[in-house]
């Protein structure tokens, strides 16, 4: 017989995911109802109301998918990919490459931008590309890169895709609610997030909106969308609104009230006010770990407040180090991935897991460890 899993209590400060609060812990609690219980309906039309203003756009094509980041990832190049069809990616880092790779898996051409890892994407870079290339269906970049902590201009970026007529698709899972996103304002076309770090959701849902342009491309396709479960197409049924609403798939109730109560949560404090706390409690950790000699990977321009990378000091174990904080302080933060993997931590401060509590942890428990 195998008892209860009991899992230990940790402080989230690694890339994902974050510390989810009590409150949103609690809203999963509640009794699981019908996914087409008026209640529940009632309780969807708030969440696509609320990722609006968080995404700032007025799209009707915002949604939930039922799924984590990489979902998300996947229903924006499944629906806007046909075979044929050119892509320019821009990668700086981990998440890029896997944008290279939906795009081919769908029959698309992947025109590589390539970015040193810790560097923004490189805007001339991006307009060669995008001069250089008859019909680029597309443009796709990762606003917040959680494998180095850099923030590239999305705001230039798009501008860039409209100046040259492509759709642009944008990776946000990293930056919304840590910084500012604004879909409508920068005319984003197809944007994607996650649940699991700035909203301090459990992982496993993935906030998406497509802009009018994605609509009509994904309208306007020659052949059908090859994945049945993220065909926006068949799911706006479902999360279309306009009160009619047809079983699709069982949506993940209780998940859905764990978003629901993270939304509330963070629009009772403001947008602009969250956007500041990260950045209030990004200063303070910075201020910490230079004062430790620890210094930062990423430009101070271009450095996300939510996560935060730093070389490890000369002759420090990293692993040993991240053990210890694990095993003594049950205090996780994350390791380096790809070409920075033994290099790096990466300290997260996102969603509710930004607080000043645990900055000062996080640098005492860190400085005890290297001493
Ligand atoms: N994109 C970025 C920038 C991410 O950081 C992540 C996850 O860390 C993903 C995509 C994939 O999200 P998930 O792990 O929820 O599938």
């Amino acid at each position: 017989m195998k008892a209860t899993f009991n899992p230990p209590v940790r402080t989230l400060m690694g890339p994902g995911p974050s510390d989810v609060s009590p409150r949103v812990l609690s809203a999963m609690a509640r009794p699981t109802i019908g996914h087409l219980d008026p209640e529940f309906i009632r309780m969807m039309d708030e969440i696509k109301e609320m990722l609006q203003l968080l995404f700032k756009t007025k799209s009707p094509l915002t949604m939930p998918v039922s799924a984590p980041g990489s979902a998300g990832m996947e229903a924006c190049f499944v629906n806007l990919v046909e075979p044929g069809d050119k892509v320019v990616v821009c990668q700086n880092g981990v998440f890029g490459g896997r944008m290279k790779e939906n795009v081919e898996r769908f029959g698309g051409e992947a025109i590589m931008v390539q970015d040193d890892w810790g560097k923004p994407v490189d805007l001339d870079k991006v307009e060669k590309a995008l001069a250089d290339n008859d019909n680029v269906k597309a443009l796709a970049f990762v606003h917040a890169e959680t494998s180095t902590g850099v923030r590239s201009d999305a705001e230039s970026l798009c501008a860039l895709a409209q100046k040259y007529g492509c759709l642009s698709i944008v990776d946000a899972v990293t930056s919304l609610g840590g910084i500012d996103v604004d879909m409508d304002g920068w005319g984003i076309d197809a944007i994607y997030s996650g649940t699991q770090k700035c909203l301090s959701c459990p992982p496993g849902i993935s906030p998406v909106a497509f802009g009018e342009k994605a609509i009509d491309a994904v309208k306007n396709r020659k052949t059908p969308v090859p994945s049945w479960f993220l065909d926006k197409n068949l799911v706006m049924g479902y999360w279309g609104g306009g009160g009619k609403r047809a079983y699709h798939h069982t949506a993940p109730v209780n998940s859905l009230y764990a978003l629901h109560e993270s939304l509330v949560m963070l629009h009772e404090e403001g947008m602009e006010n969250a956007w500041q706390r990260h950045q209030l409690h990004h200063d303070a950790l910075r201020a910490g770990l230079e004062a430790m000699g620890v210094n930062f990977l990423v430009d101070e321009e271009c450095r996300l407040p939510q996560l935060n990378t730093v070389f490890v000091p000369e002759g420090v174990d990293e692993a040993e180090v991240r053990t210890r904080l694990l095993n003594e302080y049950s205090l996780e933060i994350g390791a380096g991935l790809g070409a920075l993997a033994g290099k790096v931590w990466r300290i997260g401060l996102m969603g509710s897991a930004c607080n000043r509590r645990n900055v000062m942890f996080c640098l005492s428990a860190l400085e005890n460890t290297l001493s």
